[in-house]
């Protein structure tokens, strides 16, 4: 009988498509969301992924850069088990729920939707919550400097409206560190009217030059202050507060 030279053949191409590069992301991120409808599962680990999907872990995360984006691409809850979300993730969203509250968040606070990730997150990264605040202020108080220590190959030069130069030792951009850090001074209230996330939910804060990077001014801490959304956006006009 000549049946076992299809099968052979079957499982061959079955196994360079998992190697194709060319498949669509289209076609990689559906088989993702079908394994996580096949488990009845909101997220899918990569090793369940592994059992279950027709790609692959390596080339998902090869092609969207890591697992985490390949759950977010799906729609899928970032898995907490096997999933290795980085410190950097977890700062970056322990530094928005900070600046949103207007102060040092509470265990009870980390939780979905408000935060993308749980406290257990935390505790499983950190060992505890309060470690994970710990190293959260350590990383956003280091580099404080960096946006100010760039040599002279870095100076940027912009134009003004007479056609001189300004010469700029810092970059416009304000460094999300910096943002942090200069908030933290100003205790998370806006300098101009005084309100703040603190005691006001949903007041927006930013981080503004005082004297304009178009006109000359630096970024660095001294040029830099806190005014809410309002007043920020008011800047220049005669713009009044409601109090
Ligand atoms: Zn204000």
């Amino acid at each position: 009988m000549a049946m076992p030279q299809t099968d052979i053949n079957k499982t061959f191409n079955f196994v360079l498509n998992e190697y194709k590069r060319n498949t669509p992301d289209s076609e990689l991120i559906d088989d993702v969301k079908n394994v996580a409808a096949k488990l009845d599962k909101k997220s899918v680990t990569i090793a369940e992924y592994e059992q279950n999907g027709k790609f692959h872990p390596c080339t998902l995360q090869r092609r969207f850069g890591s697992w985490f984006k390949v759950l977010e691409i799906c729609g899928l809850e970032p898995s907490r088990s096997k999933l290795n979300i980085s410190k950097e993730e977890l700062f970056s969203n322990l530094e928005r729920i900070w600046i949103s509250l207007g102060r040092q968040p509470r265990y009870n606070e980390i939780k979905k939707p408000f935060s993308k990730y749980s406290a257990g997150t935390y505790e499983n990264k950190f060992g505890s919550f309060h470690e994970a605040l710990e190293s959260f202020v350590a990383y956003m108080s280091n580099g404080s400097e960096s946006s100010q220590n760039d040599s002279s190959e870095n100076v940027s030069f912009i134009e003004n409206k007479t056609a001189s130069k300004i010469a700029h030792k810092t970059k416009r951009e304000i460094s999300d560190r910096l943002r942090f850090q200069i908030l933290m001074r100003d205790g998370f209230t806006c300098k101009t009217c005084g309100r703040s996330p603190i005691n006001e939910k949903g007041v927006k804060l930013h981080v503004d030059h005082i004297v304009p990077w178009s006109k000359g001014g630096e970024t660095i801490p001294d040029n830099l202050e806190t005014k809410c959304e309002q007043c920020n956006l008011g800047k220049g006009n005669a713009f009044v507060d409601k109090k």
